[in-house]
């Protein structure tokens, strides 16, 4: 098979001319404060029991050299996305400039296929009335900020990150943090056998660590008072 028919007719990493973002998450750097989930939820108005990012953790190691190891989590604006492929009415597309896997709200129909579709549980359905947005019924997840980025800001969790623990720019431009990063440093993708191609890159994640949704790190009670908590407040 030659190489070119071998790039996804949407991939952007390496083109020439075109941006190609991604994130770099350096778990030696991440303290698991939250200020990037907190952040996020402040940006984006996001209801209760749903996250467009997370960080979750798994304590390993054994008693007494234990520690708590944290993998931020959010949606990997695959290079390849089968939430974008499986979506029947074409409202998940990604973006040319900059690879960005977005959401025309508009064009949803709420049948979460995206979500099925999605490796990375990265994709939430959104309540049926909300209180400060008319954005209601369909799903969502995290956008890479893009409305930030296009204004030359970089995402909320990255410029609210203490550890400096993510890092985000264009990978296609050989100054970048990013690039220095991921050509500096061995880096891992989350499930990389799932062939989506995943730009979100993580410095000293374990794979045995990588394998989970956002569930299985939390305690079931944890779950279940969560979603109690969101079923009152929301109709769905
Ligand atoms: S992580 Fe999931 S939602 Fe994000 S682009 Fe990949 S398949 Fe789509
Ligand atoms: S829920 Fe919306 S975005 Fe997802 S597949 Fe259905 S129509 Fe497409």
């Amino acid at each position: 098979m030659s190489e070119e028919l071998r790039v996804s007719p949407i991939e952007t990493r390496e083109m020439p001319g075109k941006r190609r973002f991604a994130m770099v998450v350096d778990t030696r750097r991440c303290i698991g404060c939250m200020a990037c989930q907190v952040a996020c939820k402040a940006e984006y108005d996001t209801p209760l029991g749903v996250n467009r990012t997370w960080v979750p953790y798994k304590v390993v190691g054994k008693y007494p050299n234990v520690k708590k190891q944290f993998l931020p989590r959010l949606c990997n604006h695959c290079d390849d996305p089968p939430c974008v492929r499986n979506c029947p009415v074409g409202a998940t597309y990604k973006h040319e400039d900059g690879g960005f896997v977005l959401q025309r709200y508009e064009r949803c129909i709420g049948c979460r296929s995206c979500m099925a579709a999605c490796p990375y549980n990265a994709r939430f359905m959104l309540p049926s009335h909300r209180t400060y947005t008319p954005i209601t019924n369909v799903v969502d997840k995290c956008t890479f900020c893009f409305h930030r980025v296009t204004q030359n800001l970089v995402p909320a969790c990255v410029q609210t990150c203490i550890g400096r623990a993510r890092v985000f720019g264009d990978l296609n431009d050989p100054t970048s943090e990013v690039s220095y990063l991921v050509a500096k440093n061995a880096t891992q993708v989350l499930r990389p056998e799932e062939g989506t191609k995943p730009h979100v890159f993580y410095i000293g994640a374990d794979r045995n660590q990588t394998e989970f949704g956002r569930d299985a790190y939390r305690k079931p009670e944890v779950m279940e008072l969560e979603r109690s908590a969101f079923k009152r407040h929301f109709d769905i």
